[in-house]
């Protein structure tokens, strides 16, 4: 049976209790509405571990637009319902004084790679991830943490801090989910409407075609994308683009 856990103080006092002990611990952080590529996570999350957890919460210190908080799909029913199928034992679903009970006076900072590609264009947006995300580790203090490449700067990110704090878990990538005709799965998709979803669907196809990293933003442009970035990275060309109001991302492998 699934536990949701909203106050940070329950979640804490059960940490420590015999339940815990002795037994590994997968974790797996999203900000709720739940896909294909979240369940991915989870349910190997849940195969590898004797306990399993989940968090979801929209966090507000990573949004550098207000209106993209707003717009950010809630849908906590169906999520508990998908997690409880997936064998998830704990979902940790506190309010924001919960979690940031010092108002976000204290934060991570990385640099430089936290200013480059996605925070080049969404200033303070590493600081809130790398911020909740350390909230989150020393309070679940897993054994693994699953985290998607599909956010593959976001992963790099969080895989070094957990190196640079000396944090006790294991950081496992996994691998991009996508739909049917390629595009990568994401809780965004559901802003886009049927003409801005076809448009979409040619974000992989054309991030895959082959030559230099700016001839694909100029292809991603001429397609009808506004292109934040193409670039080439730990040997993965990553790639942010905007279709209307709602902004994607994507990363391949690059040889
Ligand atoms: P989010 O709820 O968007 O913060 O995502 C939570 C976790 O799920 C992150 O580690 C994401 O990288 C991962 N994730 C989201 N979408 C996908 C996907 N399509 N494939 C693999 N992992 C994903």
């Amino acid at each position: 049976m699934i536990r949701v856990v909203s106050r940070i103080n329950d979640w804490r006092k059960l940490r420590r209790s015999g339940e815990f002990e002795h037994r590994s611990l997968g974790f797996v952080p999203t900000m709720g509405n739940l896909h294909a590529g979240h369940l991915s996570l989870i349910e190997r999350c849940c195969a590898e571990n004797e306990l399993s957890v989940i968090s979801i919460f929209v966090n507000p210190t990573q949004f550098d637009q207000q209106t993209d908080l707003e717009a950010y799909p809630r849908t906590l029913h169906d999520d508990l319902r998908m997690a409880e199928e997936a064998g998830v034992d704990y979902v940790l679903d506190p309010a924001f004084s919960e979690l940031y009970p010092d108002e976000y006076r204290y934060k991570v900072t990385e640099s430089p790679l936290s200013r480059e590609f996605c925070g080049a264009h969404r200033p303070g947006h590493f600081d809130g991830v790398l911020t909740v995300v350390l909230k989150l580790l020393l309070l679940v203090r897993p054994t693994r943490t699953y985290m998607g490449e599909k956010d593959y700067q976001q992963f790099l990110l969080i895989r070094d801090m957990v190196e640079a704090f000396f944090l006790e878990t294991e950081i496992i990538p996994c691998p991009i989910v996508r739909d049917t005709d390629g595009l990568a799965l994401s809780s965004r998709n559901r802003n886009l409407s049927p003409e801005e979803r076809k448009l979409a669907s040619q974000f992989p196809a054309l991030l895959k075609s082959p030559g230099t990293a700016k001839e694909t933003a100029e292809r991603l442009r001429k397609a009808g994308f506004e292109v934040d970035y193409v670039e080439d990275f730990d040997g993965r060309r990553l790639a942010a683009v905007r279709i209307g109001q709602t902004r994607l991302i994507d990363n391949i492998d690059v040889p």
